[in-house]
């Protein structure tokens, strides 16, 4: 697929179709405004049509050997690999992100496909036998059809850490891209359409409170698997409450990120902007709170400053550029909310804060790497996910002290710790009520490692083996070698 064809349908049972309201949205880009394609603007009909296909396409999918599914999964990455340039344009185009973070996004979304293709062959079930009375056999066995719903911030990857683990354990999907970032995945689709039986991956697109709420509500649906706000993933609990489904949430954090006197202090300061400025801070496991140690927080808030003043802002398909525009207006609205409420509750706005609308910028939605400090653990900016590039900074005294701020949160994704002191670094990611800890580094989730969080930030791992069993269920044969039935009175 080009997107010059400009019209794009939903992938339903092998192929590209038009939606059954017959309406078409535009999908522009965040940095430019210009029209990428229109995307069809799927309805109920459209669901029903796709979960139907993934029930069909089921009933072989999940019994083709093992081997099979695994060679399929290396075309697939294969293919993704001969196709990534393009897929970096369109990536890069629909989300407005730096390029060089795309590259990085497309080598995992690759690596996901690899990773579970090896997986996949070792995921065999047991046998157990029980001397003189029963051998029991244990499969593991695949749900049936997922739904999966994905957010605007990492489009394809995250379409990758859902699908690997779904169709590798034997399901058939039906996926829904956000609303403004489409393009990838339904050029994905395209591009292994060949080598994917028909019905096994089907997307549709279109609107989250439409065609989401009757994705979750499909009783053919066995299990949900989704990534966004808190807000959704609340309300898709309660719409699946009475399908008793299995559900996976992964619904963002502000998590901790902790430097101590003794942190080896240009990489912890490198560690800290990056943790925040990564994707403009649209990323669910940002380091967004930033707690230094009372002795080095005018240093550290200095040396920030600087680095915040030289990070390169600009053209995300330059390929110097380290931040680009945020989503849409409606996210740099926000942001700029936030950063009013903070500096009204008192924090002292120490760089940036204000969007970019000269030329070339008017065109997106941008804004300057943002520093919040004399911030408090109870404001706003220090409880509330932003979602944009701003960087509150705490500061605290002593190790309990900033153990207990960080974990004074109803997030618990992620966390991060620089110290030279192992024990320390040790004894702090154990206190740390968090699904993720780094020390002395950042960001770093290579497939097969779990990542998910606690709290409020969601339930359920994706990204390594723990995915492969949420996708599935275990089931107990059990073998009678007795004569008589087990616990026959005699
Ligand atoms: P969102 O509303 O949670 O959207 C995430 C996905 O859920 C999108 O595909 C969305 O579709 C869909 N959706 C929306 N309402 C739904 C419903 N009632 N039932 C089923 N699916 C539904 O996130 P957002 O509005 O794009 O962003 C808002 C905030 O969410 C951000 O500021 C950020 O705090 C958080 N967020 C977190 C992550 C993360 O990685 N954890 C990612 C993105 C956003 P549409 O796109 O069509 O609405
Ligand atoms: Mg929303």
């Amino acid at each position: 697929m080009n997107l010059k064809t400009k019209k794009i349908g939903l992938f339903i049972d092998g192929e590209f179709h038009d939606s059954a309201s017959g309406t078409w949205k535009e999908i522009k880009n965040p940095a430019t405004g210009e029209l990428l394609a229109e995307v069809a603007e799927g309805s109920p009909e459209d669901v029903n049509r796709s979960v139907n296909a993934a029930e069909q396409a089921f009933k072989t999918w999940r019994s083709i050997s093992r081997e099979e599914r695994s060679e399929i999964f290396l075309n697939i990455a294969q293919k993704v690999s001969e196709n990534e340039e393009y897929l970096v344009y369109v990536e890069t185009a629909n989300s407005g992100k730096p390029i060089v973070e795309i590259r990085e996004d497309l080598q995992a979304t690759v690596d996901q496909f690899k990773y579970f293709a090896g997986l996949i062959r070792s995921a065999a079930g047991s046998s157990s036998k029980q001397e003189g009375s029963y051998i029991t056999i244990v499969n593991r066995e695949p749900l049936g059809v997922v739904g999966q719903i994905i957010p605007w911030n990492f489009p394809l990857l995250m379409a990758g850490w859902k699908l690997a683990p779904a169709l590798a354990a034997g399901n058939c999907v039906v996926i829904k891209p956000a609303e403004l970032t489409p393009l990838s995945l339904l050029t994905f689709a395209d591009i292994i359409k060949d080598i994917i039986p028909p019905g096994v991956l089907n997307v549709i697109t279109g609107k989250g409170s439409l065609i989401g709420e009757s994705l979750v509500s499909h009783p053919k649906i066995s299990k949900i698997a989704f990534t966004g706000s808190t807000q959704v993933g609340k309300r898709i609990s309660r719409n699946t409450a009475d399908s008793v489904i299995p559900l996976t949430m992964e619904l963002g954090g502000k998590s901790a990120n902790i430097i101590f006197p003794d942190a080896p202090m240009e990489k912890a300061i490198e560690g800290a902007a990056l943790a925040i400025l990564y994707g403009q801070g649209q990323v669910c496991n940002a380091g967004s709170r930033l707690f230094v140690h009372a002795s080095i927080y005018h240093n550290v808030v200095e040396k920030l400053v600087e680095i915040f003043k030289c990070v390169k802002v600009g053209d995300p398909f330059d390929e110097d550029t380290r931040m680009s525009t945020l989503i849409s207006d409606k996210q740099l609205e926000t942001v700029e909310r936030y950063i009013a409420t903070g500096v009204k509750e008192g924090a002292v706005l120490a760089y940036g804060g204000k969007r970019l609308s000269d030329p070339p910028y008017n065109k997106g939605h941008y804004l300057m790497p943002t520093l919040l400090t004399n911030v408090t653990n109870d404001m706003t900016v220090a409880r509330e996910e932003i979602f944009g590039p701003v960087l509150v900074v705490i500061p605290f005294d002593t190790e309990a002290e900033v153990v207990e701020m960080a974990n004074d949160s109803d997030y618990g994704l992620a966390g991060a710790c620089w110290t030279k002191d192992i024990t320390r670094a040790l004894r702090v990611a154990n206190a740390i009520d968090a699904g993720l800890f780094w020390i002395n580094e950042f960001h770093l989730a290579p497939a097969g490692t779990p990542f998910g969080g606690y709290k409020k930030s969601g339930y359920g791992r994706e990204n390594d083996v723990s995915a492969l069993e949420a996708y599935s269920q275990l089931k107990t044969i059990y073998i009678s070698l007795s004569e008589k039935p087990a616990g026959w009175y005699d």
